[in-house]
């Protein structure tokens, strides 16, 4: 089974459960790696309630060395991090990149604006939006992110789908431009399985936007986001056979930020 690299910790205020419980998981789903990828912290604070304090950082890295510890040499436990990419952000995101000894950055985009669009608190909002503006804003914020360079992982590729809220149409118009700059930057980006599991009952990203990605060379992680032990490798079987449908033959292993390819 591929790793898992992007998971939750209950630092972040919506997962719960023991670093032991969420290692027991991984092993028992048989994972190459498990990697924790908590929501970072992001200032000025308090900014949302969905993520740790920067008062809490050494807590995380404490967190995950009690899944190391406690997975000994079973499996490898990884080091990293899911960053919101924000306005400005570029020098918070270098900072705490230098921080730590990590084996991985996700980033993520969560917000446009102010509006974190996929939290539920806010689903009264989707109506006052046009989605092919919406839409080509977040396909123009995700290919500045992947540009910034400062990512190895790029997170949830159409989490703006979230909710089901498509435009109408081929949406092509909205990946061809995307793909082709996410692919010049180098970076992979995620088939994550937690979206089978939301309004859009779909992996991001969708089967097409990952046929494409793959003719365009992307190279491909797949990933659980889970927040919770009984999320760790859910539905990877079912994002084996997705990788594989659009031509993935392997994914990608990260061990401070240096790739290696695993056969799929
Ligand atoms: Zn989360
Ligand atoms: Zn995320």
């Amino acid at each position: 089974m591929p790793a898992d690299y992007h998971t939750h910790t209950p630092l972040c205020r919506h997962a719960e459960g023991e670093p032991e419980a969420f290692v027991d998981a991984a092993l028992a789903a048989g994972v190459t790696e498990y990697g924790i990828s908590d929501h970072a912290p992001v200032l000025p604070e308090p900014f949302d309630d969905w993520r740790m304090d920067d008062a809490e950082f050494p807590d995380y890295l404490a967190w995950i060395e009690r899944a190391r510890r406690h997975a000994g040499d079973r499996l490898p436990i990884r080091t990293g991090l899911e960053c919101d990419w924000l306005p400005g952000c570029e020098g918070w995101i270098e900072a705490l990149a230098a921080r730590s000894d990590w084996d991985y950055l996700i980033g993520s985009v969560h917000y446009l604006g102010d509006w974190d669009f996929d939290n539920p608190k806010w689903l009264g909002r989707w109506q006052h939006e046009d989605l092919d503006t919406l839409w080509g804003r977040y396909w123009k914020t995700y290919a500045e992110m992947a540009e910034s360079g400062l990512f190895d992982i790029l997170g949830h590729p159409d989490l703006i789908k979230k909710f089901a809220h498509r435009p109408d149409g081929d949406l092509d118009r909205f990946y061809e431009p995307a793909i082709e700059r996410i692919a010049a930057s180098g970076c992979a980006i995620e088939l994550n399985t937690a979206g089978r599991h939301k309004p859009c009952a779909e992996a991001y990203p969708a089967p097409r936007f990952l046929e494409l990605a793959r003719q365009a060379g992307i190279p491909l992680v797949i990933s659980s986001d889970a927040h919770a032990p009984a999320e760790v490798a859910r539905d990877f079987p079912e994002a084996i056979g997705i990788a594989k449908a659009a031509g993935y033959t392997e994914t990608l292993l990260f061990e401070k930020r240096l790739r290696t390819t695993e056969a799929l």
